[in-house]
């Protein structure tokens, strides 16, 4: 009998592996058909991470064969710490998700996570260690516990409600006379901004991977739920590596390391005192954001 039920559970792990790495695609794309460009080597091995660490090793990457966006990009981030990765619209942010997730090969160089070439492993179990948090966060048209639970089909009742109580959206969902079975989306409850990006977070949670990526996670919202849902991803980052992509500057402050990237290079990299005192690319954006804030104020 037990042989019957070894190729189901298999079936089963294929099949919430597809639906979180569905999840993630719309995450990184904001839609779902995107081609596949690259394939797993055969016998690929999973990734094993005992250790987060996440390694570029001279990375050069295009979209097109005639423009490069990556010119040769180096940097590491430890196990457990907390990075960001800063820089003007278009210098290739986004890029660096989308090949820490495989979406593409570099032309040359190399990823490394936990000193594993992705290249090589498969990309179910790459795409397992990484957790994304994307600016705007995609919802289904059905319950809220749905969408929480989505990643993960063997989610119970109460792991749902944990992930929900960590990503502190409890309190909200329980003040709902349907809960966990209010409809949310177009023809149900309309979250507002905040809301959504909890349900993101508790969802991102309930999956559980060593590594999180937040790119620009809080940068659709206003300055106060940006400040609330940022020291929400601060706590849920605890014990975990994270890369936060960020545009407001002031959201990524106290990062270990702050990578400042422009134009594919990696302009200038060091804690918000270094850079400022650096008097560099950051101390420029730094007192440029500043000025609009204030502005913003008034
Ligand atoms: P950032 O996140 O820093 O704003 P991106 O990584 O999204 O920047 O984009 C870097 C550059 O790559 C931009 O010039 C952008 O136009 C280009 N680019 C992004 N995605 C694609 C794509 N799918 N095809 C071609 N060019 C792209
Ligand atoms: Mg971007």
């Amino acid at each position: 009998l037990m042989q019957l039920f070894r190729p189901l559970d298999m079936l089963g792990w294929v099949y919430r592996t597809i639906r979180q790495g569905l999840i993630d695609m719309a995450a990184m794309f904001r839609l779902i058909d995107t081609p596949v460009e690259v394939s797993d080597a055969p016998n690929a091995p999973a990734l094993l991470v005992r250790k987060p660490t996440v390694v570029f090793d001279n990375v050069v990457f295009g979209y097109e064969d005639d423009r490069d966006i990556l010119h040769g990009l180096s940097f590491e981030v430890p196990a457990g710490a907390h990075v960001a990765i800063v820089g003007p619209s278009g210098a290739g942010k986004s890029t660096i998700g989308r090949l820490l997730f495989r979406f593409y090969d570099p032309q040359s160089g190399r990823i490394l996570i936990d000193g594993q070439d992705i290249a090589s492993v498969t990309q179910e179990s790459l795409r397992a260690a990484i957790g994304i948090v994307p600016q705007d966060s995609v919802l289904f048209n059905d319950t809220i516990g749905y969408n929480i639970g989505y990643g993960r089909e063997d989610a119970r009742d109460e792991d749902i409600a944990r992930a929900a109580a960590d990503a502190a959206i409890l309190p909200f969902i329980r003040s709902l006379p349907d809960g966990f079975d209010t409809e949310v989306g177009e023809r149900g409850l309309k979250l507002s901004g905040g809301e959504k990006q909890r349900v993101a977070i508790a969802r991102t949670l309930l999956k559980n991977p060593p590594i999180l990526l937040l790119d620009e996670a809080t940068s659709a919202l206003d300055t106060r739920t940006e400040q609330e849902i940022t020291g929400t991803l601060r706590r849920v980052s605890r014990n975990r590596t994270s890369i936060a992509i960020a545009h407001r500057l002031s959201t990524v402050a106290d990062a270990d390391t702050i990578f400042v990237l422009d134009k594919g290079r990696l302009a200038e990299s060091g804690s918000h005192q270094q850079l400022l005192r650096h008097d560099g690319l950051y101390a420029e954006m730094w007192s440029r954001q500043a000025t609009e804030d204030v502005e913003e104020v008034n």
